[in-house]
């Protein structure tokens, strides 16, 4: 297992003085609102090197000019390069002038002792060409008054089936028409937000946690509305639904109850962890898991837009009320706090404030780490976590892919 005292300390301003490599694709406007002689790739990746201290303020940066930073890694220069000591603005680099990185000291991650082969998860039991026809008992909006869109918590009766599923996992939804083309509908996965249980502890039913797509056509000017999720969210009880699965592995919680459990949701991607903190800590589902006596640390990092948008937000500060030594809540808001700079308050800030004790979780043996919902929140976690493995002399995105490996660390974002 990897221990940072045997790779010794960088130490904080050791780390302040170093510089990184990003490497980045699709920025649009950077050179105009860069240095003159900055030089973007037509194709491909482009390098900035950037200080330790700017860290967080050009990953925003690049995402506000519509980048996707792909890699980050410590700039060791073998040999001297010129365009890097000018720490200040940053500079593009062309990918022949990044010099060539050595690779950091190789660190080990223990595979969870929880790993399992899964092969008891059950997956595909309805399928899409024989779904099973569920029907709707309850759609309930999840928005406190003032809240921004449409969020509904809806429960199914899948009673008549054989449908079972464990927490982490989706299901299908198939909504009724047709599609342009003239086909039928597609499939679209939805995170499953109750325990395997269901809502109401009897094996009954199972709910999900759905957004209303909504957005205005750049090219139409008209307000579009997403196919499934409007048919989702309209549901009265009675109406019948078709489902399949269900799916995915990547998202189970591990057995072990002494497991320390990180999330990491923005919006709708609380569903999952909702369903494992209903597990962990519900009275009713403490009776009905004996076997599951939850000892670890969750901690949850939730980003919404306003606290109106804060879904679950009472059951979530009930939970921490009655478990502060084993449930820690954290919220980044993004239109209402502001993080150290000053901008707006995302979860990659809340990420970045409490790097240093979240590494130190995630080195631990029994942490995993789970991160759901929107797209491309993975980028401003990873920069994060750099900032504070690399005081261990750690390189984040090596130890990440080892984590990985070892079944501890769980993406699903869509
Ligand atoms: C594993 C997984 C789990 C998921 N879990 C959940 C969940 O728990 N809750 C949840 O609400 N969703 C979840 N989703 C997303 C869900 O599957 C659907 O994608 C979502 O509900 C939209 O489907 P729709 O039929 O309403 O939209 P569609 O009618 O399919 O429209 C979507 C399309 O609209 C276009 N579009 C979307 N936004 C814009 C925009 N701003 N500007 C221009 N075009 C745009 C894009 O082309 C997009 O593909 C999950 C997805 C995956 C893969």
């Amino acid at each position: 297992m990897y221990n940072p005292s045997l790779s010794g300390s960088a130490g904080n301003s050791a780390a302040n003085s170093r510089l990184y490599i990003y490497e980045v694709s699709g920025l649009r406007d950077l050179q105009s609102s860069n240095a003159a002689d900055s030089k973007i790739r037509r194709s491909g990746s482009s390098f900035i090197t950037v200080p330790y201290q700017r860290m967080n303020q050009e990953m925003r940066r690049i995402a506000s000019l519509g980048g996707k930073i792909l890699s980050i890694r410590p700039f060791e220069a073998k040999t001297e390069s010129t365009s890097v000591e000018n720490t200040e603005p940053m500079s593009i680099q062309s990918t022949e002038q990044v010099v060539e990185t050595s690779e950091s000291a190789p660190t080990e991650v223990a595979a969870a002792p929880a790993a399992k082969k899964h092969a008891d998860v059950p997956v595909n039991i309805y399928r899409p060409n024989a779904p099973f026809v569920g029907k709707c008992v309850s759609n309930d909006g999840l928005l406190a008054d003032g809240g921004i869109g449409m969020v509904q918590h809806v429960k199914f009766d899948i009673s008549a089936g054989d449908l079972r599923y464990f927490e982490g996992q989706s299901i299908g939804i198939i909504p009724p028409g047709k599609d342009a083309k003239g086909k039928n509908n597609k499939i679209r996965l939805y995170s499953i937000a109750s325990t395997r249980h269901g809502d109401d502890v009897d094996d009954k039913t199972v709910s999900l946690c759905v957004r209303k797509l909504e957005y205005k056509d750049e090219k139409t000017g008209k307000e579009v509305e997403g196919v499934c999720s409007t048919f989702i969210c309209g549901l009265k009880p009675g109406d019948e639904i078709q489902i399949t699965g269900p799916t995915g592995k990547e998202m189970l919680l591990p057995d072990d109850p002494e497991a320390n459990v990180i999330m990491m949701a923005t919006g709708t991607g609380i569903a999952p962890f909702r369903a494992y903190l209903w597990r962990m800590f519900k009275d009713n589902e403490r009776h009905a898991n004996p076997d599951y006596s939850f000892k670890g640390l969750a901690w949850l990092v939730f980003g919404v837009a306003t606290t109106p948008n804060i879904l679950y937000k009472d059951e979530l500060e009930e939970i921490q009320e009655k478990y502060p030594d084993n449930f820690k809540l954290t919220y980044a808001v993004s239109r209402e706090q502001k993080n150290a700079e000053g901008g707006k308050m995302y979860i990659q800030d809340r990420i970045a404030e409490n790097a240093d004790e979240l590494w130190s979780l995630i080195q631990q043996e029994k942490t995993h780490v789970y991160i759901c919902g929107l797209k491309g929140m993975e980028t401003g976690i990873d920069a994060a976590l750099t900032n504070a493995a690399i005081k261990s002399d750690v390189k984040w995105s090596e130890y990440r892919s080892q984590l990985k490996r070892a079944g501890r660390w769980h993406v699903e974002t869509y």
